[in-house]
C-alpha cells in the first residue's frame, strides 16, 4: 500500500506544496513545530534514509538545500534546523525547521497553530524564493 506521502505526491491527499522535480518533493508539515516546518522526501517510497541509493541520497540533501535557503529567506530565522527520524511516517522525510535557539527543534513542544490560510501563505513565499535558488551540482 501506498504511503501517505506517496499519495500526497500522487496529488490523492492535499499538500501545502513549496516545491517538486521528477524525483524530490517539499511540502509543509501538518503539524509543525514552528512555522515554515517543511518535510523533502524523495518520490520513491523508500523507508529509511539510509537506504537510498548514493545518487537518490545526495540529490535529496541538494533538493533539501535548496528548500532550506527558500525557507531562510522566507521566514526571519538564525538558522534551519535538519533533523532525520522516521518513525511514524515510513517514507524518508528530512524536517526542516526555521530555528533562532536550540530549544526550537523540540518535537515534543505545543506544536504551532496556524490556520489554512497562513499555512499556503507560508508554502506561497517558500516556494517563490526556492525558485530563485540554484546549487552547483544539482
Ligand atoms: P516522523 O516520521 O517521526 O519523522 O514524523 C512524521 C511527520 O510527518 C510529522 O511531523 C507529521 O506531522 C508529518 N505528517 C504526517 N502526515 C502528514 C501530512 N498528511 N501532511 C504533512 N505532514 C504530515
Amino acid at each position: 500500500m501506498a504511503t501517505i506521502f506517496s499519495r500526497i505526491v500522487a496529488g490523492e491527499i492535499p499538500s501545502y506544496k513549496i516545491a517538486e522535480d521528477d524525483k524530490y518533493y517539499a511540502f509543509l508539515d501538518i503539524n509543525p513545530v514552528a512555522p515554515g516546518h517543511t518535510l523533502v522526501i524523495p518520490k520513491n517510497e523508500v523507508d529509511y534514509i539510509f537506504d537510498l541509493n548514493d545518487e537518490e541520497y545526495l540529490g535529496l540533501q541538494l533538493f533539501a538545500k535548496r528548500v532550506a535557503e527558500a525557507i531562510k529567506q522566507a521566514i526571519p530565522c538564525t538558522r534551519v534546523g535538519v533533523a532525520v527520524m522516521g518513525l511514524e511516517v515510513p517514507h524518508t522525510h528530512i524536517h526542516l525547521i526555521p530555528i533562532n535557539k536550540e530549544a526550537d527543534m523540540n518535537f515534543f513542544k505545543e506544536k504551532a497553530s496556524l490556520t489554512q490560510e497562513e499555512m499556503a501563505e507560508i508554502a506561497a513565499k517558500i516556494s517563490q524564493n526556492f525558485g530563485n535558488t540554484q546549487s552547483e551540482l544539482y
